[in-house]
């Protein structure tokens, strides 16, 4: 064997990382390193909800790969992967391009689960991407505009499906972006409503309840209406329909209730649950020791509750950065360090000065924990970019 070929699939937190410590740690002419992503920069998913409302700039929430690469070391192709066949070795881009692998690092992130919801995929936003959020806020822009004109309340009428940590940080945002709007578009605040609707019997599910309380109370304050234990039946062009039979009339849905593994890594024929591959101690598929899931698509057990780690950017940064290790382990033929994540908390925004969060076993309530949210936002950029990350990006 020549020098061995590692691919990258996707730039986001797990893949990105992981190519970050490759070129930290592989030594010239050890291995060649190319990165495919669907563009030229990686985006800040965990910040996504604040341009989705229009709260910040989507701009801001992304940076060019060749500032956080050498692409001396790493060579990326922008491209969109449609096809992985694990027998031949080999990926294929949109563009018929095929790629072939001695290693496989599959770091494709997630895309929604609509739980066979009936026109969710049809109908509703999901907050997945720079372009998916700049829709949003464009649309929930243009509706307002349209408002005075046509005078329907579903135009000022926001669904947002879910009340897990994504859609509450998004309703958060919503109640900080709205008065502005009201203002810009002269439309009475009296008439506007977001809709906070959950299937589970309380929002933020697992979290703590005194968290979830202070969270309810504030979003409550700044005018969300929450509809818990109450499932979207269907969503139409309309609007939604919930389980119970009331439709809310809403010309803007956003579905937040959930994400599968990246739909690649299933049609490639690897076992997954919710389209996530449960890998072994070292973040290998099943029965493949050169092929890797980061991020996302890989599902561990958390053995102190027997239950899968949520996927989260903290978990994608720490894999990443294990994995990029193990894989010049395994090329130098030395041993390999089993992925343990260490969780060093969760902070939830509610919106400007507002957020809730546990850090180790403490719970942190208000501007506390806005201040801390925005510690673990900066800290993030600086494990994937260093200080000159930190220094173009950083949230004061
Ligand atoms: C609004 C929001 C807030 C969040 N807040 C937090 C938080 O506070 N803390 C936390 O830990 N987690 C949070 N998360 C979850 C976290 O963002 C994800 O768990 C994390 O982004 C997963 O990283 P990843 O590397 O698997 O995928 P991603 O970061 O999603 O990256 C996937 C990459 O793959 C690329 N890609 C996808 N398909 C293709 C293709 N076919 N071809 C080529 N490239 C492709 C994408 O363009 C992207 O660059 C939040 C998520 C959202 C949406």
């Amino acid at each position: 064997m020549g020098i061995p070929k590692i691919l990258i699939l996707g730039a986001g937190y797990g893949g990105l990382m992981t190519a970050v410590r490759l070129e930290k740690i592989l030594n010239y002419n050890e291995a060649e390193v190319t990165l495919v992503n669907k563009h030229e920069y990686h985006y800040f998913t965990t910040w996504l909800h604040e341009p989705a409302a229009g709260t910040k700039d989507p701009d801001k929430c992304r940076v060019g790969l060749d500032q956080i690469l050498d692409m001396n070391k790493t060579q990326f192709i922008k491209g969109t992967v449609t096809s992985i066949d694990k027998e031949a070795q080999k990926v294929t881009l949109e563009n018929g391009e095929d790629l072939s692998y001695d290693y496989l690092v599959i770091g494709l992130g997630s895309e929604p689960e609509t739980f066979g919801i009936e026109g969710l995929r049809n109908h509703a936003f999901s907050i997945s991407n720079i372009n998916a959020v700049r829709e949003i806020r464009e649309h929930i822009e243009y509706n307002f505009a349209r408002y005075n004109q046509e005078k329907s309340s579903d135009l000022v009428t926001i669904v947002v499906g879910g009340a897990g940590f994504t859609g509450v940080e998004f309703v958060g945002e919503l109640t900080d972006r709205i008065p502005e709007l009201c203002k810009e578009f002269d439309v009475d605040p009296s008439v506007v409503k977001i809709y906070s609707v959950e299937a589970a019997p309380t929002v933020l599910p697992g979290f703590d309840p005194e968290l979830v309380n202070y969270a309810m109370e504030v979003l409550t304050r700044k005018g969300v209406t929450f509809k818990i234990n109450t499932p979207i039946k269907e969503c139409t062009p309309e609007g939604v329909v919930l389980a119970d039979g009331e439709a809310i009339k809403s010309n803007t849905v956003v579905w937040t209730g959930g994400v599968r593994g990246n739909a690649i890594i299933e049609q490639a024929g690897f076992e997954t649950m919710r389209g996530r591959v449960k890998v072994d101690e070292f973040l290998h598929a099943p029965g493949h020791d050169n092929v890797f899931v980061v991020g996302d698509g890989a599902l561990i057990i958390n053995e102190e509750i027997n239950r899968p780690y949520p996927p989260t950017a903290q978990i994608a940064i720490q894999q990443g950065n294990n994995l990029g290790d193990n894989i010049v382990a395994t090329i130098r033929g030395a041993k390999l360090t089993p992925f343990k994540p260490s969780l060093k908390g969760t902070v939830a925004s509610l919106g400007k000065g507002e957020a809730i969060g546990l850090v180790g076993s403490k719970k942190i309530f208000g501007t506390t924990a806005a201040i801390m949210k925005k510690v673990v936002d900066n800290r993030s950029l600086f494990l994937i970019g260093g200080l000159s990350l930190v220094m173009k990006k950083a949230k004061l």
